[in-house]
C-alpha cells in the first residue's frame, strides 16, 4: 500500500532547541510548531522540544509496516529473527552509557537507577530467545483416520506499543523485543516527556537489521494515540501507563476490533509482621519506596504494620527518609532525583497536605525540598496514621511519599489490600513461613514478594498485576507476551490416496 503521511517534511530547530522527530521508515519526521517541551527535571531547564505524529503521519507509519510486513517480514525466518535480536544486544551494550545518559537527562533518575534500567531491559531481551521453542504450536496425530491437526502460532501484523516516561528504557525494549521476536512490526508512541531513548532504541533496532518500516516511532500524546487506536491497519495495542490512559486505551482499542492489553497504575501494600527482621524490613522499605523518587509502578506506597510494630516501624523508616541523599541524577553520589515535571511535584506536595488536613501525621516532610531547588524535586516523605478514604492512601501518588496504615492482625491487612482497587504488588516482611504462605494464597493482587520490596518477577516470567493494575488477559514478557503477541492458526490436513473426500464433515469423515 501507498503511503499517504507527510515523510518529506524535514526536522526542524525551534528557538535554537533541538527537536525531536518521529522516525517513520527510517526518516525523522516532525516540526516545531507541533511540538512540546521536554525538560530536565534536575534543573526545571527546557532542553528540547518533541514534535507530535499528527494523523496523516500516524498513517504513514502504519501502511508502511503493513507494506514492509507483507513484503518480507512476516516471512523472516526464526533463524533471522533470532540473529538480528542478538545484534540487537550487542548494540545495547555498545551504547550503554549513551543510553543511560539520555535516561539520566531526561527522566531525572540516578545513574544508578538508570544503570539498574538498562540492565533490567536487557535482562527482557534475552528472556525472548526463547522463541523458537516458545513458539512452536501443537500437534495431534491422527485425530481422525488419515487427519492430523495442527496449531501453528502466527505473528498479528502491525502492533503498537504506548509506553510511559517512567522507564524510557525498559518497557519500550521489552514491548519490542516480545513483539518482533514473534513476527510482527511494531510502532512505538513513547511518553513524549522522555522521547529520546525511544529513538535511540529505534535507531539501534534498525542497525541490528529490522527492516527501518518494521520498527517506527510516533511521538505525541492523547491525539497520536487516538489517531493509532482508531487505525484500522493496528492489530493490537500494548500500552503500560495510568489507570485513567489504560481504561480510555482499553475500551478504545476494544471498540475499534483490537487486541489490547493496557497495564495501569497502582499502590503497593508491604505487610510488616511484628516477627520480621526490622532492620532489613526498614531497609528494604525505603529503597522501595524512595528509589526513583517514587516513580515505579512497583514503588511501595503503604507500609502496613502488624500490631506492635508500628511505632518502631515509624521511626526506622524516618531515619532511612531523613538519610536519602536527593540530587541531580548525574551526580555519582546521588540516591534519588527529582519527579518527572512541574505538575507532578505540585501534585505531591498538594496530596502531602491534603493528607495532613485529612488526619495523617507527617512524620518527615519533602515539601520543603520543592522550594529550595529549581528542578522538580520532593523529598522523602512518611505519613503515620493513612487509612482507606485518604486521598494520600487513595490516590496513586507517583512519588517519595510513603503511608504507614495501622492494622491489627495479618488477616486484617489482607483485607485493606483486598479492599483496594488495584492490584499491581504487595509484599510480606516476616520470619514466619506460615504467614507468608497465608498472605501469599490470599492476598488479591498480581506480583507478590515475601522478604521482597518490589516483586516483579525474573523476566522469563510474565510481568502484570490484577484489578484496577491491568485492563485485558496478558501480562509483559514471558509466556503472556508470545500469547499476545501471536494469534494460533488451527490447521487440520489429509492427504488421501485414494476415492474422494464424503460429503460430511471434514473432521469426522466416518471410520
Ligand atoms: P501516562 O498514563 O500519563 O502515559 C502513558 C502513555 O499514555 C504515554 O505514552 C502518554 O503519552 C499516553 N497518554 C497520556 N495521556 C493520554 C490520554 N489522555 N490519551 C491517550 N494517551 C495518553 O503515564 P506516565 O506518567 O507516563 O507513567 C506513569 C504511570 O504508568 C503510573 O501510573 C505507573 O504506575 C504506570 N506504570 C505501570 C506499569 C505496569 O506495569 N503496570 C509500569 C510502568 C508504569
Amino acid at each position: 500500500m501507498a503511503a499517504t503521511g507527510a515523510l518529506s517534511t524535514p526536522v526542524q530547530a525551534g528557538d535554537a532547541l533541538p527537536v525531536v522527530g518521529s522516525l517513520v521508515a527510517g526518516k525523522t519526521i516532525g516540526t516545531a510548531a507541533r511540538s512540546s517541551e521536554v525538560f530536565d527535571p534536575a534543573t526545571g531547564a527546557v532542553t528540547k522540544l518533541v514534535a507530535h505524529a499528527d494523523e496523516a503521519t500516524v498513517d504513514s507509519a502504519v501502511q508502511l509496516a503493513i507494506a514492509a510486513w507483507k513484503a518480507d517480514w512476516r516471512d523472516a525466518p526464526q533463524k533471522s529473527r533470532f540473529a538480528v535480536l542478538m545484534r540487537l544486544r550487542e548494540l545495547l551494550l555498545a551504547h550503554r552509557q549513551e543510553l543511560i545518559d539520555s535516561i539520566v537527562s531526561e527522566h531525572g533518575k540516578s545513574l544508578a537507577d538508570a544503570e539498574g534500567e538498562f540492565d533490567r531491559s536487557v535482562d527482557g531481551l534475552d528472556s525472548v530467545f526463547s522463541f523458537p521453542v516458545s513458539l512452536q504450536g501443537g500437534f495431534a496425530g491422527q485425530t481422525s483416520r488419515g487427519i492430523d491437526t495442527r496449531s501453528v502460532p502466527h505473528p498479528l501484523g502491525v502492533v503498537t506499543t504506548i509506553t510511559p516516561g517512567n522507564f524510557p528504557l525498559m518497557i519500550p525494549l521489552w514491548s519490542a523485543a516480545a513483539a518482533l521476536a514473534c513476527g510482527n512490526a511494531v510502532i512505538h508512541k513513547p511518553s513524549p516527556r522522555v522521547p529520546s531513548a525511544a529513538v535511540l532504541l529505534a535507531e539501534l533496532i534498525h542497525e541490528a537489521g529490522v527492516p527501518a518500516a518494521i520498527y517506527g516511532v510516533v511521538h505525541g500524546d492523547s491525539e497520536t494515540v487516538d489517531a493509532l487506536l482508531d487505525h484500522r491497519g493496528v492489530a493490537a495495542v500494548s500500552f503500560v501507563g495510568s489507570t485513567p490512559v489504560a481504561q480510555h486505551v482499553y475500551a478504545r482499542g476494544c471498540a475499534a476490533g483490537k487486541r489490547v492489553q493496557a497495564m495501569g497504575g497502582a499502590k503497593n501494600h508491604v505487610v510488616v509482621m511484628p516477627d520480621c527482621d526490622l532492620q532489613f524490613t526498614a531497609d528494604s522499605i525505603a529503597a522501595g519506596a524512595f528509589g526513583s523518587a517514587g516513580q515505579r509502578c512497583m514503588a511501595v506506597t503503604l507500609a502496613v504494620a502488624v500490631g506492635q510494630v508500628a511505632d518502631d516501624l515509624r521511626d526506622e523508616v524516618a531515619t532511612r527518609a531523613r538519610a536519602v541523599r536527593v540530587g541531580p541524577g548525574r551526580q555519582p553520589e546521588c540516591e534519588m532525583g527529582p519527579v518527572a515535571s512541574r505538575a507532578s511535584q505540585q501534585r505531591i506536595v498538594d496530596l502531602i497536605a491534603t493528607g495532613e488536613q485529612e488526619g495523617a501525621e507527617i512524620v518527615v516532610d519533602g515539601r520543603p525540598l520543592a522550594k529550595q531547588r529549581d528542578g522538580f524535586f520532593v523529598g522523602p516523605t512518611v505519613l503515620d496514621g493513612v487509612r482507606p478514604g485518604m486521598a494520600i492512601y487513595d490516590d496513586e501518588i507517583f512519588g517519595p511519599v510513603l503511608g504507614i496504615v495501622r492494622v491489627a492482625s495479618l488477616a486484617e491487612a489482607i483485607e485493606v489490600i483486598d479492599q483496594n482497587p488495584y492490584g499491581n504488588g504487595a509484599s510480606i516482611f516476616t520470619g514466619s513461613g506460615a504467614a507468608a504462605r497465608t498472605f501469599e494464597r490470599q492476598v488479591d493482587v498480581g506480583m507478590v514478594g515475601v522478604n521482597i520490596p518490589v516483586p516483579v518477577p525474573v523476566n522469563s516470567f510474565s510481568t502484570g498485576g490484577w484489578k484496577a493494575s491491568v485492563f485485558g488477559a496478558h501480562g509483559l514478557l514471558g509466556p503472556e507476551a508470545f500469547r499476545f503477541f501471536t494469534r494460533q492458526k488451527m490447521v487440520t490436513t489429509r492427504w488421501p490416496d485414494t476415492g474422494s473426500a464424503s460429503m460430511g464433515m471434514a473432521f469426522n469423515p466416518g471410520t
